[in-house]
């Protein structure tokens, strides 16, 4: 089998090689490494299986690297792993395990693992482009060995299992969305057969830990095409098992002539979009959830036709919710997601009416570090078919952009602070932390943000020494 290596990747197996040779134990690189060189893809880690001790050959193969790198092992599991240098100063990572076999009971995600053949270990394989092994051994090494035909379905660029889908499915549930991801990250299609069972078995889904299920979500957000994944989800009954709320975004109604379009294909291009222009899963978890608020939010106005005010507001109170739900982090991702669903109409409204110089100096002011993000999210929005339509709104969003750069400029509000803090006016005027300090700061913020005196100390304490007369302060 002729694949490309680097001379690192060279280095790393030959010297796998030799260490199995050593101890006279057979080896073969397997699943995700061989697929991905065979298909040219970058890789970062490497499987290998054995037949034997997989622990005893990672110990074996880190003596012979200089310096030894330290050997992670877990004895339950028999796997072990080492992560090795790469010139570009990341790390490889190869993991070792021993041919086995294994079951699941029905109920339970306890398998009883017992050591196999190779081909019985590439038999658990979840699919048979995940199942070719490559021989590290002296009498075939470099020999492909693909008992599946992985190569056939990998040209074909199809996705299905080495088994009776259902008997695979049933071994490990996770492998429905592991199946639905290769399709998104590879642009592939799945088996028809595959795919009826995945619809069949889809509640089973149930039974896999929240952990597992978010991180294949994770993998479909960030492959090139995430909408092909989500389709797949929803078409597989898999979705609304998981992410209700999302699929609660499906259906487009018309009454008395007025329409609404679909919210979840139009959610999908939106991300579609967005992965085009950036590879950041929170903007992409942003762009999955822009619209998550209208299913609540939908009206029908007789005479006008559907609304969803407020969607944003709602929308952005539902991310907490599903960032726990989906045990997503509940950090400042977590807040920068759900402040870009919230501003995500706000630039669109700003290209409507005659804009002030406050207008966008509040939206600066709100969106702050995000900005940039948040006109990502905008222009991926913009889904029409009509391409004048298109056009003319990307111009808008332009002008926007250029009275933003006008107005930061002018009086960087980007990561502003008002030019008196809150200990300032306690200061001044002798007072406790209270409401009055509360109602003095805020209405400096507001008469800058709203262009009523410019952003300087000077004018900031006019202001401030006028409005705490109207509450009968005067300065200490
Ligand atoms: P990626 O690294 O992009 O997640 P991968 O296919 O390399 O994709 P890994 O989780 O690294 O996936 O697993 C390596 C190999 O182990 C797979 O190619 C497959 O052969 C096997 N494998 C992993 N997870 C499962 C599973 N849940 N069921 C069956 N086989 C699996
Ligand atoms: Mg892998």
């Amino acid at each position: 089998m002729q694949i490309i290596l680097s001379h690192t990747e060279e280095n790393i197996i030959e010297t796998i090689a030799r260490a199995a040779q050593q101890l006279q134990m057979p080896a073969y690189l397997i699943g995700g490494f061989v697929r991905d060189k065979i298909l040219e893809r970058p890789t970062k880690d490497a499987d290998i299986v054995c037949l034997g001790d997989g622990i005893e050959l990672a110990h074996a193969v880190a003596k012979l690297f200089h310096p030894h790198p330290s050997v992670a092992f877990f004895k339950n599991f028999g796997t072990a792993q080492i992560k090795l240098p790469l010139p570009d100063g990341t790390l490889f990572e190869v993991e070792f395990v021993g041919a086995r076999k294994e079951s699941y009971t029905e109920q339970s995600r306890k398998p009883t693992v017992v050591a196999g053949t190779l081909q019985e270990d590439q038999l658990r394989r979840d699919f048979t482009i995940n199942a070719m092994g490559i021989s590290l051994n002296a009498n075939d090494y470099g020999t492909l060995l693909d008992p599946f035909n992985g190569m056939r379905d990998l040209k074909a660029k199809m996705i299905q299992t080495p088994l009776d889908p259902l008997q695979t499915f049933s071994d490990d549930p996770l492998r429905m969305m592991r199946a639905i991801r290769f399709a998104a990250q590879l642009n592939f299609s799945i088996a028809a057969v595959t795919f009826d069972a995945i619809q069949k078995d889809a509640h089973r889904i149930k039974i896999v830990s929240q952990e597992r299920i978010t991180d294949e979500l994770n993998k479909i957000l960030l492959s090139p095409k995430p909408g092909i994944g989500f389709d797949l989800l929803s078409q597989s009954g898999i979705l609304s098992i998981i992410f209700p709320q999302m699929m609660a975004l499906h259906g487009a109604e018309n009454i008395d002539g007025k329409g609404h379009k679909d919210n979840f294909y139009h959610t999908l291009k939106v991300i579609d979009n967005i992965a085009k222009e950036t590879d950041d899963l929170w903007l992409r978890w942003a762009a999955l959830l822009h619209d998550i608020g209208k299913p609540a939010t939908k009206r029908f106005e007789t005479g006008h036709g559907f609304t969803f005010h407020g969607h944003e507001v709602v929308g952005a109170r539902m991310v907490p919710k599903i960032f726990a739900q989906l045990k997503l982090p509940m950090n400042e991702k977590m807040r920068q997601v759900k402040k870009l669903v919230e501003l995500h109409l706000r630039p669109i409204s700003l290209t409507k009416e005659n804009i002030t110089d406050s207008a966008i100096r509040r939206l600066l002011f709100d969106a702050g570090d995000d900005i940039d993000a948040l006109m990502l999210l905008c222009n991926a929005d913009i889904t029409s078919k009509n391409k004048q339509k298109v056009h003319r709104y990307l111009q808008n969003f332009e002008m926007v952009k250029e009275r933003m750069k006008e107005v930061e400029e002018k009086d960087h509000l980007r990561n502003w602070q008002p030019p008196l803090s809150g200990e300032d006016v306690m200061r001044v005027f002798g007072l406790p932390p209270g409401r009055k300090v509360g109602i003095i700061k805020d209405a400096i913020r507001e008469a800058i943000l709203d262009g009523i005196i410019p952003n300087t100390y000077e004018d900031a304490y006019t202001f401030m020494l006028q409005k705490a007369a109207s509450l009968n302060l005067q300065p200490i």
